[in-house]
């Protein structure tokens, strides 16, 4: 199936690592243009190189904090100065603090709602107004599971990222006569460097392997494995892409059956 991204231009925020970084590269080898941001520059220099070596792929890097209002909007700028148009974005951050009620005053909250939802609405808000102007684009958020299946000890990611569903399910309906689609993707558990670090310390804890450890979280999962980065940007990619030209106001589950809702 060709995805119709030949030239086209992704933006995909948080992406020096993990799943950020896989839908970047997916998108770069389908023939996209890609820029590319995280808070580390080397690091995202690295992955803008490893990318575009292994693709043939204009990757633009450009250093940018998630959180940061003005860091959003010199990204989106930056991209279309560079590139003239966006014709998809993928928003995406680090996952707030861990924890439950009791842990987060108003200081944590806030700074969860910056990085969380704030990030959503404000990539949002500067992409729209390329992408009404040329009337096509797609906006993607990366959630979690954790939108439709409540994981203990997440209060703020449980919190925030149904708020982010709800800004893509209404926006999905404002911007959709711009033929701008707005969607959400909810990966499960992935092994990137957030989930291996995890596994580490729990084989040093439990005298296991890191393997041993994967196939743990994995068993609770109906596919009975974590996911690989890849087919999370695989899935990530085609929603984002003309190839899912008709799907707009959905949520992807990307998590192996976990989810026991639809
Ligand atoms: P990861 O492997 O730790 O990668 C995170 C990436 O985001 C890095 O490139 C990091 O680079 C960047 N980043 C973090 N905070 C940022 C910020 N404030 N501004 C800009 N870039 C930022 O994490 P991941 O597993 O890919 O997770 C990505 C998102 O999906 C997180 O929100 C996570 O909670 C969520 N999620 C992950 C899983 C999973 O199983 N992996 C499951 C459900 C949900 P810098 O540190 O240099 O900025």
């Amino acid at each position: 199936m060709d995805l119709h991204l030949t030239n086209r231009v992704a933006v995909v925020m948080a992406a020096s690592k993990g799943l950020g970084a896989a839908t970047a590269r997916v998108f770069a080898q389908e023939g996209a243009r890609v820029v590319i941001s995280a808070r580390n520059a080397e690091a995202l220099r690295d992955t803008a190189q490893s990318i575009a070596h292994d693709t043939g792929a204009t990757v633009l890097p450009v250093v940018a904090d998630s959180s940061r209002a003005d860091d959003i909007v010199r990204l989106i700028e930056t991209a279309r100065a560079t590139f003239g148009t966006i014709d998809a974005l993928v928003v995406n951050a680090g996952g707030p603090p861990s924890g439950r009620f009791v842990d987060f005053d108003d200081a944590v909250w806030q700074s969860a709602i910056d990085l969380t939802l704030m990030s959503a609405v404000r990539a949002a808000r500067q992409a729209y107004a390329a992408m009404r102007e040329q009337k096509s684009g797609s906006i993607t958020f990366i959630t979690s599971v954790g939108v439709k299946h409540t994981l203990d000890n997440l209060l703020l990611s449980n919190s925030l990222r149904l708020a982010v569903v709800g800004l893509a399910k209404t926006l999905s309906r404002e911007f959709g006569p711009d033929n701008i689609r707005v969607n959400v993707i909810c990966p499960g558990y992935t092994a990137t460097d957030r989930i291996i670090s995890l596994a580490q310390a729990n084989a040093a804890r439990n005298n296991t392997t890191v393997e041993d450890e994967l196939a743990k979280v994995g068993s609770n999962v109906p596919l009975g494995r974590v996911a690989d980065p890849m087919e999370f940007g695989r899935a990530c990619v085609f929603l984002a892409s003309p190839a899912a030209g008709y799907i707009t106001g959905a949520a992807l589950m990307v998590d192996g059956g976990m989810s026991r809702v639809m």
